[in-house]
């Protein structure tokens, strides 16, 4: 027997909750009564599939924009409703479906199994269309109310690696991303470039124009930073007005022309704000790795850091390469690395 489909819109279109939220399969052997359910469900709005044993459910649900909700008959050919619920369940991989079983055995130990099996919901045949169309109501409202929920952790993940006011990685998250992509380069080999950018004399502008504008400033230069560099390139706000760029694969070379390519790129035209044209300028420490060398992510960054002491005082507005290995330097003790007070 073929799989039929009647897609009619539902008319919900809240966002939160997908497309596939109204689509509802109905597996039921008995022709009669899979037209009647058919009919009743197509009739409220859903957009329907149905077929007549077990397999093609679970084919149907395990496929491509799969209903979120199903109406299974317990007694089937191929798989029984009971089976097919188990095996959705083993998938911890797809999104949640509601299951609801039809039966006709009313006895308790038997809706039990049902229920054990992972059904959400049972309806006992025959039974009452205003009843049907309740409970799918209620299983799409969970459904509905689950969707949100996914949207809201999703957001809280964002906002937990994030900076709120750049939309970058947060120091947290782009610290993890060296670590990892150090831990990557010691497998695997190649090289791993990292730089460490600071807007210049950044204090004048918040002092001069106030915090919003100094805001609306760091949010143009990373905007700018973000464009010169590759897909799967990190970068993350280091701290107030430093930046940390964590770009795997690049070499000394690569990670030098990277930094300058975002130096151009701040430099090249005044930021316009609301008070006006701001012009800034970033000084960048620039340091790579080569697979031999045994460093761990930390000194790298002591590496950025004190090449980046070395181009603001060569005099801003300039890159500077780490020397190899880092020339100590008092301030550079620590991997806990303080921002110098007068960039
Ligand atoms: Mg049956």
């Amino acid at each position: 027997m073929p799989i039929r489909s009647n897609t009619r819109s539902i008319g919900e279109t809240a966002e939160a909750v997908p497309a596939t939220a109204s689509r509802i399969l109905i597996a039921e052997d008995d022709p009669v009564l899979r037209r009647m359910l058919e009919a009743l469900l197509v009739k409220s709005g859903y957009d329907v599939v149905s077929v007549s044993d077990g397999l093609q459910a679970l084919r149907v649900l395990e496929g491509e924009g799969a209903p979120s909700l199903a109406v299974l008959d317990w007694v089937m050919p191929g798989l029984e409703g009971p089976q097919v619920c188990q095996r959705i369940r083993q998938r911890s991989d797809r999104p949640y479906i509601y299951i609801l079983l039809l039966t006709a055995l009313t006895q308790k130990g038997n809706v039990l199994q049902g229920l054990e099996s992972g059904a959400d919901d049972y309806l006992t045949k025959p039974f009452d269309a205003q009843e049907l169309r309740a409970r799918v109501r209620v299983g799409l409202r969970i459904l509905s109310l689950q969707q949100s929920l996914i949207s809201a952790r999703e957001e809280l993940r964002f906002q937990a690696t994030h900076d709120a006011l750049t939309g970058l990685f947060n120091r947290g998250a782009v610290l993890e991303s060296i670590h990892r992509e150090r831990s990557r380069q010691v497998r695997e080999g190649g090289t791993l470039g990292v730089i460490l950018a600071d807007l210049d004399h950044f204090k004048q502008v918040n002092d001069t124009y106030g915090h919003l504008l100094g805001d609306a400033v760091l949010k143009e230069a990373a905007r700018r930073m973000s464009g010169c560099v590759r897909p799967y390139d990190t970068v993350g706000r280091y701290g107030g007005e430093e930046f940390l760029i964590v770009a795997p694969t690049a070499d000394a070379t690569g990670s030098l022309s990277l930094a300058e390519r975002m130096r151009e790129t701040i430099a090249a035209s005044p930021i316009v704000t609301s008070a006006g044209e701001v012009r800034v300028t970033a000084s960048f420490g620039v340091a790579a790795s080569d697979p031999t060398e045994s460093i761990a992510a930390d000194s790298l960054l002591l590496r950025v850091d004190d090449a980046l002491y070395r181009a603001k005082e060569l005099g801003r507005n300039r890159c500077e390469m780490a020397s190899n290995p880092v020339a100590s330097r008092s301030s550079a003790t620590s991997a806990q690395l303080a921002p110098e007070p007068t960039r």
